[in-house]
């Protein structure tokens, strides 16, 4: 059994939000509360009340009534939540890393969580539990949780850039496999991790998988392209240090913040989709242990602003995390493995071979060709025990992540992006003449220069 949360979005009234904003800024008030009664006795020398159940004695003896319409349990998960943050920091300062801190910033809305027995989840329909003598509070998620009801362990309440959210953990049983479909965990495939291809896999047999994550770069591009243009209209705007921001600016930052969180959402739901491609092919071929190329010891060092840029938007960790994480639920093994040099050894012979330019890898010792990010899958399956495997196969199965990001479909136009024709697309938009729809190839006299003279012929003409 393990734990898996999915985060669903909520159908709120006016009222409901107004409400559900109350129980997490009460929430807040909880947590400021014990940051502040941490500060007295820390003034008076006493030792810092941190252990969870101390917390609930006092938060018993503050009353009911004292944090609004927050019930007893979310409060209680506010006060775990410090507890556990107080004992981590505790644990790491005790290992010798001064740099821990226990918690001491003042937030204003702090996510709230309820445990099984206190909420009611039934379908979409979410009953969260209020003080008492408070008006019930039932909501509505925006789609479907991905469990069953009966293995749901809690739901979190959170807020992010402005729109709430409910978390729901569910305890998630490991896969089980009918005689001889079990992966084997002798079967080892290598994943090199990649920016164009967020995972190339190289398996048994000369299987290979490449997952393209082009639509994840443009959707990377297009967002820091669009936030500098952003940036760039309101820098006059900015505030001074220590001035306070006109309106006009604070709701840029408003603005900003979603367009960050939407940007954030976008990559990770690709980077889910990429991960379970690839678990979806481990699978299906049998493979029991994933060794993956763990690139994160050469992310410290500084490449360059342009270089430092795309490697925080490549966000590695998440690659490693999503792909770790899916395969503990399917029964696969993920094994890190240094990656270093395994994009210039030849897989074939084993030499050294200068780092290839373009995507084509070519061994100048033995001929061996193939794609450059699958020879370093086969590397890395190497490395981890999974015996010589030829890189130059046909067998290249070939996955895309993102498919549903903005302007990846025809269907889904990106409003960030211009049209390659026409005027840009905007308020102003709608004042030109329209183009026609289709050019029959000779017809194009000089006058169609012009889309609206040419219109007037073209329509005339048929
Ligand atoms: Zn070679």
């Amino acid at each position: 059994m393990v734990h898996r949360t999915a985060r669903c979005g909520l159908r709120a009234t006016a009222g409901q939000r107004r409400r559900l904003f109350g129980l997490l800024r009460s929430a807040g008030d909880v947590w400021c509360a014990v940051l502040e009664l941490n500060e007295w006795r820390r003034r008076r020398q006493d030792a810092p009340l941190a252990g969870y159940r101390e917390l609930c004695e006092q938060l018993a003896r503050s009353g009911p009534g004292t944090f609004g319409q927050l019930d007893t349990e979310g409060a209680r998960s506010v006060l775990r939540r410090y507890s556990d943050a107080w004992f981590a920091a505790a644990k790491r300062r005790k290992a010798g890393d001064k740099s821990a801190r226990f918690p001491r910033r003042r937030r204003g809305l702090v996510p709230v969580r309820w445990y099984a027995g206190t909420f009611a989840l039934d379908g979409r329909v979410l009953r969260l539990p209020v003080a008492r003598g408070c008006v019930p509070l039932v909501v509505r998620l925006d789609r479907d949780p991905p469990y069953p009801a009966e293995q749901v362990r809690s739901v979190t309440l959170l807020a992010e850039a402005g729109r709430l959210w409910v978390d729901v953990t569910a305890e998630v049983p490991v896969a089980v496999y009918p005689d001889g479909r079990a992966p084997d965990p002798g079967r080892v495939a290598g994943v090199d991790l990649g920016v164009i291809h967020p995972y190339a896999t190289a398996g048994p047999g000369g299987q290979l998988l490449l997952v393209s994550g082009r639509a994840i770069r443009a959707e990377c591009r297009q967002h820091l392209r669009d936030a500098r243009a952003r940036h760039r209209a309101v820098a006059r705007r900015a505030p001074k240090p220590g001035q306070r921001g006109s309106r006009r600016w604070r709701q840029f930052r408003r603005r900003q913040r979603e367009v960050e969180a939407r940007h954030r959402r976008r990559v990770r739901q690709a980077q889910h989709e990429a991960a379970k491609t690839v678990l979806g092919w481990a699978v299906q071929h049998r493979v029991g242990t994933l060794a993956v190329g763990d690139p994160r010891g050469v992310l410290g060092l500084d490449a360059g602003r342009r270089h430092n840029q795309r490697l925080r938007a490549w966000r590695v960790g998440h690659l490693i995390r999503v792909l770790t994480d899916k395969a503990q639920v399917a029964g696969i093994t993920v094994a890190l493995v240094d990656e270093r040099g395994t994009s210039s050894t030849c897989p074939a012979c084993a030499r050294r071979v200068p780092k290839p330019a373009g995507r084509v890898f070519t061994c100048p010792h033995c001929g061996q060709a193939g794609h450059r990010d699958l020879v370093a899958a086969a590397n890395i399956a190497a490395r981890a025990g999974g015996g010589a495997i030829p890189a130059q196969t046909a067998r290249i199965t070939h996955r895309r992540a993102g498919a549903h990001l903005p302007g990846v479909h025809p269907a889904r136009r990106d409003p960030r992006r211009r049209p390659h024709h026409g005027p840009p697309h905007g308020p102003l938009a709608g004042t030109g003449p329209p183009r026609p729809r289709s050019t029959p190839a000779g017809s194009r006299s000089r006058h169609s220069e012009e889309p609206g003279i040419h219109h007037r012929i073209y329509g005339r003409m048929h």
